[in-house]
């Protein structure tokens, strides 16, 4: 679903008169704002009560725009966009001068993405072919899918909202760092480690986004923040899928006699076990971007209906699996355990 051209005509305007504009993309709604204007940046940070060394994704409509904003396009780069953009990618390169440090969080280097979203993209085209924007959501709830989870976090606090209807794939972009000899992912997405592959060759994961490596700073400086948190306390089990619904059960009559409400996260196969009031299935486990799509409006739904604690199902760490569990690992404070004995 489109938002009408007078919409994006008039929320054009508004970005280039220094205001912000929440939009759809592919991947997550953005809080947008003229990336070139060191005002709007703040704006940004102040609408969604942002750390400001948490640098913006500065988003672009065309090709060609990329050289106004970076010190120089190499030969990684231009193989990604081919293959890439529009799309679900963001590109860390040595910023121009052009580029505030407030859109950057003061770094040297800017994040850049092309996103396939046609309202996106005419947006972007609207306002001048710059806009810098972070996931539309107040800082450490869930991203938001659709239209209603930005009216429910900024409404009111911003000059406007696009609605695109649901985000198709549900979790923001995959962000690869080409600045270092060998391109490094910085955040997992829709876009996976062996697709990049494919295109560049070696590519490395920053260590501190593995589940072993939860101590280390990460490159990306967003992601050492406890983002996507639910107000519920988030556990993680892992396991063979019998042994799961076993504990999860379990733990939920441990809640009850607490007086504490419950939720699951399970999956379609095993959402008819389990002994709790808000139950919600993830998708089909064959389908891992189902699990992607409704992640954070399910954390989001949770929240609505105030429970106290949720026990989820551990998901596969293959293809966008991995963005999956990165994302619910985080919203977890990393709180996992192996069903039959602890992680
Ligand atoms: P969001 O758009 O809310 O998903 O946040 C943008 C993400 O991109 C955050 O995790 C930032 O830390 C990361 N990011 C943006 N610019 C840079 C950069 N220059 N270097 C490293 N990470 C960046
Ligand atoms: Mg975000």
């Amino acid at each position: 679903m489109a938002a009408a051209r007078e919409a994006v005509e008039e929320a054009g305007k508004i970005l280039q008169d220094g205001g912000l504009v929440a939009f759809p993309t592919e991947t997550v709604y953005g809080l947008g704002g003229d990336a070139l204007n060191p005002e709007s940046s703040r704006k940004i940070y102040a609408a969604k009560g942002r750390p400001s060394d948490n640098p913006l994704i500065v988003h672009i409509c065309r090709w060609e725009d990329m050289s106004l904003i970076v010190r120089e396009i190499p030969e990684t780069a231009k193989k990604l966009g081919k293959a890439f953009w529009p799309g679900p990618i963001t590109m860390i390169l040595e910023k121009s001068d052009r580029v505030p440090r407030e859109t950057t969080g003061g770094l040297s280097t800017v994040a850049v993405r092309m996103p396939s979203d046609p309202t996106a993209l005419s947006l972007i085209r609207a306002a001048g072919g710059y806009v810098a924007a972070p996931s539309a959501n107040a800082s450490g709830r869930p991203s938001p899918t659709l239209a209603k989870h930005v009216e429910e976090d900024l409404g009111g606090r911003i000059e406007m909202i696009l609605d695109g209807g649901q985000a198709c794939i549900g979790l923001e972009s995959t962000i690869v760092d080409l600045t270092e000899e060998i391109p490094t992912i910085l955040r997992p997405g829709y876009i996976t480690k062996e697709m990049l592959e494919e295109v560049l060759g070696k590519v490395e994961i920053d260590g501190a986004i593995l589940p072993e490596g939860c101590k280390t700073a990460p490159k990306a400086p967003g992601m050492k923040y406890r983002h996507y948190a639910p107000k519920a306390e988030l556990t993680i089990i892992s396991g063979e899928e019998e042994a799961v619904v076993k504990r999860i059960n379990a733990l939920l009559k441990e809640a009850e006699k607490k007086g504490l409400r419950s939720g699951v996260i399970a999956t379609d196969a095993t959402a008819g076990r389990y002994g709790a009031t808000f139950v919600k299935s993830a998708g089909s486990r064959e389908r891992e971007e189902e699990t992607a799509r409704e992640l954070y409006r399910i954390l989001r739904e949770f929240d609505d209906e105030a429970v106290d604690v949720i026990y989820s199902e551990a998901f596969e760490e293959s293809g966008i699996g991995q963005a999956v569990m990165n994302r619910l690992l985080k919203a977890a404070g990393h709180r996992m355990e192996m069903a039959g004995g602890a992680v």
